[in-house]
């Protein structure tokens, strides 16, 4: 299901996304649990993705299409069941919209690249130097460690 959110964004014309795919090269590119997460706004469960533990140094790129958009050094354990960061690696990386799905207003963050679903930003970090929280599905991300 698509949020009120994303519908809006998709009748405004005025972002410009350098990746653009069909829905049927999406769902030939992606499983299907990364299709309904990354391209419907969905959510995998609190405390299964696979990147949630992951501490090593390195950097965080979009699946969808590879762009960067974290560094290992923002994230955080925020006890939260997804992976969290205090910072994008560049604001441009990330494009915000409001999303008032299920009764509550929160900002959807999603790849500026791709278009693809990312999951939320919530300003109730105050442990860490922004305040924020990037709540990103592990499935959304891809880790790569520095090179030795
Ligand atoms: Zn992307």
């Amino acid at each position: 299901m698509l949020s009120k959110g994303y519908k809006a964004d998709m009748a405004n014309n005025e972002f410009k996304y350098q990746v653009y795919k069909t829905d049927e090269q999406w769902k030939a590119e992606l499983s299907e649990f990364e299709y309904h997460v990354l391209r419907m706004a969905g959510t995998e469960r609190a405390y299964t993705g696979e990147l949630l533990k992951e501490e090593r140094e390195g950097s965080y790129h979009c699946r969808g299409c590879d762009a960067f958009l974290f560094v290992a050094e923002t994230k955080f354990d925020s006890h939260c069941g997804w992976p969290s960061f205090y910072k994008p690696q560049d604001n441009d990386a990330i494009q915000y919209i409001e999303d008032k799905a299920h009764g509550m207003t929160r900002t959807e963050v999603r790849c500026s690249n791709c278009e693809s679903h990312l999951g939320h930003v919530f300003d109730d970090a105050p442990q860490t130097p922004t305040g924020d929280r990037y709540c990103i599905n592990s499935v959304s991300i891809i880790f790569k460690p520095k090179a030795e």
